[in-house]
């Protein structure tokens, strides 16, 4: 334990689970104060528990984060509880069902970029609003192989990842001279409870992303995600902006 993020406060989405409960882990071992954010209040009570044990770093808030008044209000929950953010980490997000452009329903495909994309908007802009003032902040998005790759999921995921690589680039650049740092990380196969969030699986769109999905590497841990995004989210990182980071055990090379 050292103290690399000592003095900040960061949000994380999707911290009840996978990615975004190791990095709440991480970030609140090196220093942090995290408002941890999630639908599922369960997980999310766990995950803050276990933080919290021997001092109080942590703080739990429910959020539908395609809700524009939710994801207003756990900034605001920021702001008075810890007196603003510094870094803003917008992880969660669900899985498609495998379905491509000729199958997919407009439901599934409204959902999946509500929860992937809108939300990622939401926050984004929320963020800039606390960090122009004080021409420093930090940014990272979680995207995917997905938003980088045709052969990784449906076409909902797929348009709604490379949708958040699109917002993390253009944040990146409008921002760049203002103090804000934006950037991605775009994990492989990573083994958390992703899986929950796919059903009635298009049998046609699953058998053509498994052909792409069979050169995967080894499947990686959410804990190898964290440790990249705090390296991304820490002053170590200050000249980085604007990346895609891929940590996928190499797929991208294949
Ligand atoms: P996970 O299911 O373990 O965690 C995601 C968390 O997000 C869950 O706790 C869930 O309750 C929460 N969530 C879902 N919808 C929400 C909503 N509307 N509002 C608030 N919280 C919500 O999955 P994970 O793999 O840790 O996913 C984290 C991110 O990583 C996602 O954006 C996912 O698309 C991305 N990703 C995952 C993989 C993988 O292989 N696991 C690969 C590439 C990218």
């Amino acid at each position: 334990m050292t103290d690399r993020l000592a003095g900040k406060v960061a949000i994380i989405t999707g911290a009840g689970s996978g990615m975004g409960a190791a990095m709440a882990k991480r970030f609140t071992e090196e220093g942090a104060k995290v408002i941890a954010v999630d639908l599922n209040m369960d997980r999310l009570h766990g995950v803050v528990d276990e933080l919290n044990q021997s001092e109080t770093v942590a703080t739990a808030v429910q959020a539908d984060v395609s809700n524009l008044s939710d994801v207003q209000n756990f900034f605001q929950v920021a702001d008075t509880t810890y007196g603003g953010v510094d870094i803003v980490v917008n992880n969660a997000g669900i899985m498609d069902n495998m379905a491509p452009a000729g199958d997919v329903t407009d439901d599934m495909f409204h959902r999946v970029m509500a929860i992937n994309t809108d939300s990622v908007l939401y926050a984004t802009r929320e963020a800039v609003k606390r960090f122009l003032p004080k021409h420093q902040g930090v940014i990272l998005n979680t995207a995917s192989v997905g938003g980088t790759n045709g052969a990784r999921a449906g076409v909902a995921y797929t348009a709604s990842k490379h949708a958040v690589v699109g917002i993390t680039k253009n944040t990146a650049y409008m921002y760049e001279k203002e103090g804000i740092r934006t950037n991605a990380i775009a994990p492989g196969s990573i083994n958390t409870n992703i899986a929950d969030s796919m059903k009635n699986i298009d049998k046609y769109g699953y058998e053509r992303q498994a052909a792409g999905m069979g050169t995967a590497p080894e499947i990686g841990s959410a804990q190898q995600i964290a440790e990249v995004a705090l390296f991304l989210v820490s002053d170590e990182a200050s000249y980085v902006n604007g990346a895609i980071m891929p940590v996928d055990g190499g797929w991208t090379a294949y």
